[in-house]
This record gives structure tokens, sequence and C-alpha cells, in this order.
């Protein structure tokens, strides 16, 4: 009691002199609520009570927060218990994960043959300067008509040949039919 009257004093007078202080037998209270000197131990011990016990069954901090300040205040105990709770080992161990489970990944179907199936990415909303550096980049699609000769790159084409290494670079020459 004298430590945590001597500890207030050195906080703040304007503090100590608060109509919301009382004194109850041997302890000091906060709006009727045991105060709980800034002794870390101590701190441990209280939270342990309203946690650990099997009473309580290790609740999260809310619940924890609400059981502790029941009975007892001091500052910044919410964030005191925050770090209790989110460091219980038992809690860490035991409680199962709430978020929704992700889902699998399903990988598109390997066409059966070239340029079977064709799939375009259109990256849109990109931030003001994402945008502006890739409009300086574009070029103009080249515009073809019917009975022009074309070459495609073959980076992104699967070929017959056992490597990337050894596939030509390009394949064709194809013919545009409309
Ligand atoms: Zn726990």
């Amino acid at each position: 009691m004298a430590k945590a009257a001597k500890e207030l004093q050195q906080a703040s007078s304007k503090m100590v002199c608060s109509a919301e202080w009382s004194e109850d037998k041997e302890l000091l209270c906060f709006r009727d609520k045991i105060y709980v000197s800034q002794n870390l131990d101590l701190q441990r011990r209280v939270v342990l009570l309203c946690h650990d016990m099997k009473v309580t069954g290790h609740p999260g901090h809310w619940k924890t927060l609400e059981l502790v300040s029941r009975d007892y205040w001091w500052p910044q105990m919410s964030r005191y218990i925050r770090q209790y709770v989110s460091t219980c080992d038992l809690c860490i161990r035991t409680k199962p994960i709430r978020q929704a489970l992700v889902g699998e990944l399903h990988p598109l179907q390997i066409p059966d043959s070239r340029w079977d199936t064709l799939s375009v990415d259109f990256v849109v909303e990109l931030p003001h300067d994402m945008k502006r550096y890739y409009d300086q980049q574009k070029t103009l699609a080249p515009v073809f008509k019917p009975g022009d000769k074309v070459f495609l790159d073959a980076s992104d084409i699967r070929t017959t040949h056992p490597s990337q290494k050894l596939s030509h670079q390009r394949l064709g020459p194809f013919v545009v039919e409309r």
C-alpha cells in the first residue's frame, strides 16, 4: 500500500488527489477497483488467476480483460493482458484456428494441342505511377489481314522438344486466315 501510494505520488499529484481514488482497509482503489502497482510479478499473478485457472478455461484477450477489470485496475492493463494471452503457451498449443480454411489451387487443364486455348490477363486499376510507366511502354498491336504470314514467339508455347533450350525460338510461318 505504502509502495503503491509512493509510486502514485511520483507519477502525478493531481492523480492522487482525484476523487476517483479511495482507500479500502489496506488497499488503494481506483474507481472501486483494486489498484495493482507497477510490479510485473504481481500483475502476472493477477492475470494468471483470471486466465489460467480451470474454472475460467483460458479465455481470450477481451474476456480475460473483463474478468481482471471486475476487481483490479492498473494503467495500460489491456496491453499487458493482450501480451499475456497472446503468449500463453497452452493457448498457442491447443486452441484451434478459427479462420476459414484456404481452398486448394486448381490448375488449368493442359490443352491437347497448340493454340487450343488462349488466355489473357488484363491488369487494371494500377497505381497512378505504375499506369503512367506501362502506358509509356505501350506499343500498338500490329494489324493483320487474311493471307499475311506470321511467326509466333515460342517462349511460352509447349512443343515436343525435350527442353526449351533445344526448341525453336519462333514457330511458323502461319497464314492468317481471318
Ligand atoms: Zn491461455
